[in-house]
Formats: C-alpha cells, sequence, structure tokens
C-alpha cells in the first residue's frame, strides 16, 4: 500500500494526473475540491458554507477541511487499505501536520509528494479553457487571480516541509500528459525501491 500527495498549483494538472495513477496503481483517489462540490451539488450545509469560500477563491478552514478529509477515511476503511492519493489535501502546513498525526494514527504516512511544476501564465490559461470546458465556478480570471494568491502564500510554503522530510519528488508539469505520468511513474517507483 502506498500514500501519495499530489501537489501543486490550480491548473497544475492534479486532477488528470490522479485519474492515470488510479488507474495504474488502483489507488483510492480522494480530491478535497471534489468532495466539496459535491456536497454544494447536494445542497447540504456543508456545501453552503463551502461554496462562499469556493467563489472568493478562498481555503476552507483548517478544522472544518480536516474533520471532512478524516471522515473521508473513516467511511472507507477498505479503500484505505489500498493506499491513497490525496489531491488538493494538504493546502496548509496546519493540514499536513494534521495529516501526519492522522496517518500515523492509523500506522501508515505519507510515502511521496509528487510536486508539479507549471509556470503561472500557463496555470492562467489552462483553467481559463476548463471554466469555459466545465463550467467551474471558480474558473473566471479574478477568482483564478485570488486562488493564485493564496497558493502562493499558503500552499507552497509547504514544498520546503516535503522537501526537509526528504519526500518531495518536484516533477516538470509541461508536455504531454503521458509524458508526465512517465516521469512520476518513475519517482514513485523509485521511492518504492
Ligand atoms: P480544487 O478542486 O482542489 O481546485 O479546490 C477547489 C476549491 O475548494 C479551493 O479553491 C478551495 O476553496 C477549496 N478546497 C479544496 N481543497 C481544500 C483544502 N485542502 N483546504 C481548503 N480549501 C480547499
Amino acid at each position: 500500500m502506498y500514500n501519495i500527495v499530489i501537489f501543486g498549483a490550480p491548473g497544475s494538472g492534479k486532477g488528470t494526473q490522479s485519474e492515470f495513477l488510479i488507474k495504474h496503481y488502483g489507488l483510492f483517489h480522494i480530491s478535497t475540491g471534489d468532495v466539496l462540490r459535491d456536497h454544494i451539488k447536494r445542497g447540504t450545509e456543508l456545501g453552503k458554507i463551502a461554496s462562499g469560500y469556493i467563489n472568493d477563491g478562498k481555503l476552507i478552514p483548517d478544522d472544518l477541511m480536516i474533520s471532512i478529509l478524516e471522515k473521508v477515511l473513516d467511511e472507507n476503511p477498505e479503500k484505505e487499505k489500498q493506499g491513497v492519493i490525496f489531491d488538493g489535501f494538504p493546502r496548509t502546513t496546519e493540514q499536513a501536520k494534521a495529516l501526519k498525526e492522522m496517518l500515523a494514527r492509523r500506522g501508515s504516512k505519507v510515502d511521496i509528494v509528487i510536486g508539479l511544476d507549471v509556470p503561472e501564465e500557463e496555470l492562467v490559461d489552462r483553467l481559463i479553457k476548463r471554466g469555459k470546458e466545465s463550467g467551474r465556478s471558480d474558473d473566471n480570471l479574478e477568482t483564478i487571480k485570488k486562488r493564485l494568491a493564496v497558493y502562493h502564500s499558503q500552499t507552497s510554503p509547504l514544498r520546503d516541509h516535503y522537501v526537509d522530510e526528504g519526500i518531495y519528488a518536484a516533477i516538470n508539469g509541461l508536455g504531454s500528459i503521458e509524458g508526465i505520468f512517465e516521469n512520476i511513474k518513475q519517482a514513485i517507483d523509485n521511492c518504492r525501491k
């Protein structure tokens, strides 16, 4: 079993590469963004709270987000045993600390953090294109700019945190989707040896 964090700015390809990882390694995919969007679609109380933050390009408060993630793990013990791909979590140092503790209580850990590097201009282009195709409410220029600012101030410092832990693998997120996945696979397979 293997736990992977896929890390990078909005538009860096986390969701796309997660699909490949699920197929190849048979992992349980947890995208916190998808979990929140599902609540919004179903009109739950959590969905009502989350939509305000999402549409404003802000992060959901740590304590709430951490309890949402723990609930997903608690509800899926069998799937968790297959290994998990954490997509969009952690996004703050507080969340990274909580994830470490949560997994330690379960006798596991994050094995590798795959960091996708994509230049800012390309991120904006990709997100605007995705907004046109998917209609995601937060993929408009104003919100994209806010999300990138939040990424730089609150999320990107996590890179150093995981580099210090010795589990960070930097991957060039530009190029063909298949080519990027080959590099990810190599990083994972190297760290499994
Ligand atoms: P994503 O689909 O990962 O781009 O997430 C979309 C939005 O959901 C983010 O801009 C945040 O508002 C919220 N969100 C998703 N994951 C988290 C998280 N780990 N912590 C806080 N907010 C999150």
